[in-house]
């Protein structure tokens, strides 16, 4: 790992750090009237990869929600949503995206342990259609995806799943006619292979380059329920459901960071988040 890469790493770390601090709250007060979506992707220890959160950290986060009953289902979050039923202050419900391996390996054994709801958000395209695992790994990838066997028995345990589109493609940077067929080719390969409706949706890399009204539209016609972005934020009742945000979940943060975070210390994180994203659309 080069040294520019540590320093960005360090940099960032010290910001959220700062952003949690600068806008913690009282961890008791919380509110009935928020909840929040983390989301994570992989789980290993992987120095210095932020999607990769270490078994022994995603442990300690799932502890905490357990011991305060904060988990919340993505059916209980929809109904919120839809203003049909309320739910524990501050509640929180916990996202993987992208359908890696460790999500099957690492994540399922913690949330059994704690008895805590989740989503999967996969790419069906990506799932393996054999057990056995490839001989390589593609340059492009930092692991391998699951199999459909292991997907199955993933959503066997309860952890609901939700579509990441068919193949990982910005659904906005591509012909309304092209998502659609995303959008629907998933849904009738999830119904073929796991006999069952997905119908929940988390946008390919969820910027605001990568969702439109045309985008959250088009999905509501061909029969999805909600939509999430990467846009970091709360969740109220009444928002648009084709349009949810989240909460990033990273690795290397100081313990005491995941706490403030599930009450709201890093809602504020999304000012930085946009203000990154300008700085890219500059260069
Ligand atoms: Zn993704």
């Amino acid at each position: 790992m080069s040294g520019i890469a540590r320093r960005r790493w360090i940099a960032k770390k010290v910001s959220r750090a700062a952003v949690a601090a600068a806008f913690s709250t009282p961890l008791a007060r919380g509110s009935h009237d928020v909840a929040r979506v983390l989301t994570y992707h992989r789980f290993g220890r992987i120095p210095l990869d932020p999607f990769c959160v270490p078994p022994f950290e995603f442990d300690s986060h799932i502890k905490y929600v357990a011991s305060q009953g904060l988990g919340a289902s993505l059916d209980e979050l929809e109904a919120f949503v839809r203003g049909d039923r309320a739910l524990t202050k501050d509640a929180v419900v916990i996202t993987s995206d992208d359908g890696f391996r460790s999500v099957w390996t690492n994540m399922l054994p913690i949330l059994r342990n704690y008895d805590v709801p989740a989503v999967a958000y996969v790419t069906p395209s990506l799932i393996r259609e054999t057990d056995a695992l490839p001989s390589h790994l593609p340059s492009d990838q930092p692991e391998h995806y699951m199999s459909w066997t292991e997907l199955g028995r993933l959503a066997e345990h309860g952890v609901a799943i939700g579509c990441h589109s068919f193949t990982h493609r910005s659904l906005a940077q591509m012909p309304l006619r092209e998502a659609r067929e995303q959008a629907e080719k998933a849904m009738e390969l999830f119904r073929a292979r796991l006999g069952r409706d997905v119908l929940s949706f988390a946008y390919p890399y969820g910027t605001r380059a990568d969702y439109s009204d045309e985008t959250a539209r088009m999905l509501r016609e061909v029969g999805y329920t909600t939509a999430f972005t990467s846009q970091h934020g709360p969740i109220r009742k009444g928002m648009d459901p084709m349009a949810l945000p989240r909460v990033k979940v990273e690795s290397g943060d100081p313990t005491w960071l995941f706490p403030r975070l599930c009450h709201g210390a890093m809602d504020a994180w999304r000012f930085v988040d946009q203000g990154l994203w300008r700085v890219q659309l500059s260069r």
